[in-house]
Parts: structure tokens; C-alpha cells; sequence
């Protein structure tokens, strides 16, 4: 333990929690000496008792008694429950704290009352969330505390009240030193609260963005933005929010979110399996006229004065990344033949956006009724996948994950037509898979689903800053982290 001080101290953190129920009770006065003693930075001193989470099953006098021989050694400060007698406190400054596994309490407010009312130093209040909505009734109660306050909400849901606590003016956030040392559900390492988060950059004037997605943990967009806003200079963070599907789970965050105009909250960005619930949200008025046709937007731009947009950057950032290659305007992918394979979420932005500009599209899917309702509204044709051994097409655009990191073995195609000259892979992970390389070998163009994937995220940073994108940076994030996660 004092060791991971040491280390805690070496990886910039500015107080350590000291958690005695870790050790064996009862902890020796030397034990503790050796503990507490000279700290190598400010130290506060937590016994807690399985009742609250911890791992202290002893009897309670005896842990107070060790609690009480800690506060001699004179620690910053002291985590006491809420349910100790105010006559059993140690000495010195308390942070009188109040833990809920289960959930956000239905008497938040009375604790939160209780709290102030002590003559404890410091309020701190953590619950399990089940919405990142959770998060922003954390952030109310550092906001609503005449003391000191530190108020979680554990849990991936939660996350955001973590990274969010220091623009608030918050007592202080907890961070672990590495993964797989959380002392609770959700926490950030050190170094993802620093480097990934720009713990120490965030203050009020912090404009706030995220991600919605289930799951999200794995997504690289926190990445990416926030590198981004280093790099471009933006005072921004980017967090993000797990929101289990379904339209009452979304709706819930928005309206909490839009009920806080003090956040400071300017963007979203929207992933699976809310797409869809987002353009309903929105309302198709305030979307791009083309996503409204898609059905789904994966932006949301929320304006100071709460006004919501929608957009849709996978269309563009696709087309974009297509005629870019080609060196074409969009307009010159009129008449052109293009076979799209697949017929999901990005076959769909695509397919619209390639009828929007006048290709002959034909799409190819697994699930052919599939394939037909897509092009019956888009006016396309679609085929099984039986047909591809007929494949003509001058462009080929593969949305399946045929070929994905990991078997990345597999191509869609046995061999590519004689019409064809460009290819365009969707998957980003390989950014070279078996198609591109066919595609390589008989000299064709082709087009990694890398440079759509950074496009979509070029784009939403431009319609929520008023500044270029730093494209370089984010696609170097991309790329470092596709070659880690390998
Ligand atoms: P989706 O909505 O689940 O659709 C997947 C499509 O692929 C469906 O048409 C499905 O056919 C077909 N498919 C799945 N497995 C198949 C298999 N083993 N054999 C034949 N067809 C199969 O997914 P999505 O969101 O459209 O994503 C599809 C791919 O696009 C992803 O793998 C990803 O690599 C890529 N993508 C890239 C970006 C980017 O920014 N570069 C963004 C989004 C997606 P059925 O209809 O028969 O199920």
C-alpha cells in the first residue's frame, strides 16, 4: 500500500485513499505507522464495512478503534458513514459518506439534506447508476452543496459524473492506479483520467460531448475527440455513455440533459443501437434532409440555447472517402454501376446517398427481403449473394463484416470482375483486409474503411467547433489504437 502511494504520487495524483479494510484486522499501531506516517502525498483513510460496499465483516467497535488510531497519525481527511454516531467519530476532518450499490436512492435528496446538516468536513454520496441521466443527478448534487462534495455515480453508466466532477467544482474524483484495480464499479485509471479524459485541462467554462452506444466501452471515439480538442486547442471533453437500447432509455438522457443548460453540453455522437431513437428524438425537421431519409443520424448538435440538429456524417464520410479516392466530384457518380454488399446500417447510409447522387446501385445480401425493402426505397435492385460470381460493377463497396479483424482471412469474393476498377472496403479493422488486397494485386483502386471511419468523426467535430479539425491527429489515434488492440 505505501508503495502504491509512492506510485499514486508518481502518476500525478493529488490525494490517495487509503483503504484499511484491505489489510488484516486488527492493523497494528507499527502497521499503521508504517503506513501513515509521512506520507508521500495527502491521505484519506477508509475502513469500510461490507454493509457499504467494502470488505470489513469485524465487528464495528474494533473498527473504529482502527479508524480512531489512523486519525492520530493525522491523515487529510476521514471516510466515516453516515450511519456512525457522531459521538464514535475519530478526530479530525470528516468526510461523511453515504454508498448505494443497488441504485440511484429514491431519498437522494434527504441524504444529501442529512449530509450538509453534519459538521463533517466533507459530503460524499455514490450509487450505482443504470443511465449516464444518473451521472447528471450526481453532478446536481456537487452543484446544489454549500460544503465540499464528492458525489458518484458507479457504474459504466456513471462514468460521466467521474470525468465531469472537476468542472463542477467537486472535492475530488477517484481514479485506479492501473486496470483491474478499482476499489469501485466504473472507475478510470489515473492515466485515462489525465491523458484520455484531460482531467486537468476540464474546468467550467469545459464544453461537454459524448457518445451514446450499448456496448461502448470498446468504442474509439473518446479517443479520437479528445486528441482532437488537445490538439485543435478546444476547451472540450468527450465522454462515454452507455445507454441500454431502446427509445425510454434515450429519451430519458436526452430530456436530463436538456433540463441542464449548466452543463454545458454542445454534442453527441450516436452509435448502435440508437440511431434510429436519436432521428426520433431530433425530429426529421431538424435533421439533414438526407438522414431523415436514412432513417438514423449519428450526430446531434445541441445549441446554447438547447436547440437540437441531426446529421448523418457516415453518408458523407463514405461518399467523401469513395470520390476522394477516385478523384471525382460526388456529382460524378451519376450512371455509374456500383454493387454494394450487405444491406444493414451502413449499406443503408450509403445505398441513400448513392441514389441521392444518381448511381446505378445494385445491392447483394445474405437476407435477400432484406436486400429488396433497402433498394425498394432507395429505387435499386437487390440480389442474393448467390448472384456475386455474376458481380459487374465499375465500383464495389463491401458493408458486411465479411473479412473483419478476427478472420481476417475471408473476402467476400472469390475473384473480383472485369468491370470492376474501384473497392471499397467498410471495415477498418484490418485497414488492409483480404478484398483490399485482391483488389491491390489486379491494380485496382482501393479504399480502406479507415478514411470513412475518420471523415464521420472529421465531420462532427466541425459542426460542433468552429475550428479545423485536426485530421492527422485522428487518424494517428486510429491507427495507434487498432495496432494495440492487435
Ligand atoms: P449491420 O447493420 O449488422 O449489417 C450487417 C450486414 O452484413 C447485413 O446486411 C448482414 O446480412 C450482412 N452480413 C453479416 N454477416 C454476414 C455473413 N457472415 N455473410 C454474409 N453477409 C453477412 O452492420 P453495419 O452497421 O451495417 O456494419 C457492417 C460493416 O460495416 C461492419 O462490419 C463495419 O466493418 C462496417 N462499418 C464501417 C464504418 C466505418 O466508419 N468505416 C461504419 C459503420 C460500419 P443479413 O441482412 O443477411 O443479416
Amino acid at each position: 500500500m505505501r508503495a502504491d502511494m509512492a506510485r499514486a504520487a508518481e502518476l500525478g495524483a493529488d490525494m490517495v485513499e487509503c483503504r484499511l479494510d484491505y489489510l488484516p484486522h486488527p492493523v497494528s499501531q507499527a502497521d499503521l505507522r508504517k503506513l501513515l506516517a509521512n506520507p508521500p502525498l495527502d491521505v484519506i483513510v477508509t475502513d469500510r464495512p461490507r454493509r457499504e460496499g467494502g470488505r470489513y465483516d469485524g465487528d464495528e467497535p474494533q473498527r473504529l478503534a482502527t479508524l480512531r488510531e489512523a486519525a492520530e497519525f493525522a491523515p487529510s481527511a476521514i471516510d466515516v458513514e453516515i450511519d456512525t454516531p457522531r459521538d464514535e467519530w475519530p478526530d479530525g476532518a470528516v468526510i461523511l459518506s453515504h454508498h448505494d450499490f443497488a441504485g440511484l436512492p429514491a431519498d437522494l435528496d434527504a441524504i444529501v439534506t442529512r449530509l450538509e446538516a453534519s459538521d463533517a468536513a466533507v459530503n460524499k454520496v455514490a450509487f450505482a447508476a443504470e443511465n449516464p441521466a444518473d451521472a447528471l443527478r450526481a453532478l446536481d448534487v456537487v452543484r446544489a452543496c454549500r460544503k465540499p462534495t464528492i458525489a458518484l455515480a458507479m457504474g459504466e453508466a456513471g462514468i460521466a459524473s467521474r470525468i465531469l466532477a472537476g468542472k463542477f467544482g467537486a472535492y475530488g474524483t477517484f481514479a485506479s492506479l492501473h486496470p483491474g484495480a478499482q476499489s469501485a464499479p466504473g472507475q478510470p485509471t489515473i492515466a485515462e483520467l489525465k491523458d484520455l479524459y484531460r482531467w486537468d485541462s476540464i474546468g467550467p467554462a469545459t464544453k461537454v460531448f459524448g457518445v451514446i452506444g450499448c456496448p461502448v466501452a470498446h468504442s474509439m471515439s473518446p479517443a479520437i475527440h479528445n486528441a482532437a480538442f488537445t490538439a485543435a486547442r478546444v476547451d472540450g471533453v468527450y465522454v462515454p455513455l452507455r445507454i441500454e437500447p431502446g427509445e425510454a432509455n434515450f429519451d430519458r438522457f436526452m430530456d436530463a440533459v436538456l433540463a441542464r443548460d449548466w452543463l454545458g453540453w454542445r454534442g453527441l455522437s450516436v452509435t448502435i443501437p440508437h440511431k434510429e431513437n436519436a432521428l426520433a428524438y431530433v425530429g426529421a425537421d431538424n435533421c439533414d434532409p438526407l438522414a431523415g431519409r436514412i432513417g438514423a443520424i449519428n450526430t446531434i448538435t445541441i445549441g446554447p440555447d438547447g436547440t437540437l440538429r441531426g446529421d448523418n456524417t457516415d453518408y458523407a464520410a463514405a461518399i467523401d472517402a469513395l470520390c476522394n479516392a477516385m478523384g471525382i466530384a460526388r456529382e460524378a457518380l451519376a450512371g455509374r454501376s456500383v454493387a454494394v454488399l450487405g444491406a444493414g446500417g451502413a449499406a443503408r447510409a450509403i445505398v441513400a446517398a448513392l441514389a441521392h447522387y444518381g448511381a446505378e446501385t445494385t445491392i447483394f445480401n445474405r437476407t435477400v427481403k432484406r436486400g429488396e425493402r433497402l433498394a425498394g426505397q432507395f429505387g435499386c435492385r437487390a440480389v442474393g449473394l448467390g448472384e456475386l460470381a455474376r458481380l459487374d460493377a465499375e465500383i464495389v463497396i463491401n458493408c458486411t463484416p465479411i473479412g473483419m479483424h478476427p478472420k481476417v482471412d475471408a473476402s467476400p469474393l472469390a475473384a473480383i470482375g472485369p468491370s470492376t476498377k474501384v473497392v471499397f472496403d467498410t471495415i477498418y479493422n484490418p485497414i488492409e483486409t483480404k478484398l483490399l488486397r485482391q483488389a491491390r494485386d489486379a491494380g485496382l483502386i482501393g479504399v480502406s474503411g479507415l478514411e470513412m471511419f475518420v471523415n464521420q468523426a472529421v465531420a462532427q467535430f466541425e459542426m460542433w467547433n468552429s475550428v479545423p479539425a485536426p485530421r492527422e491527429t485522428m487518424r494517428e489515434v486510429v491507427l495507434a489504437r487498432l495496432s494495440e488492440g492487435r
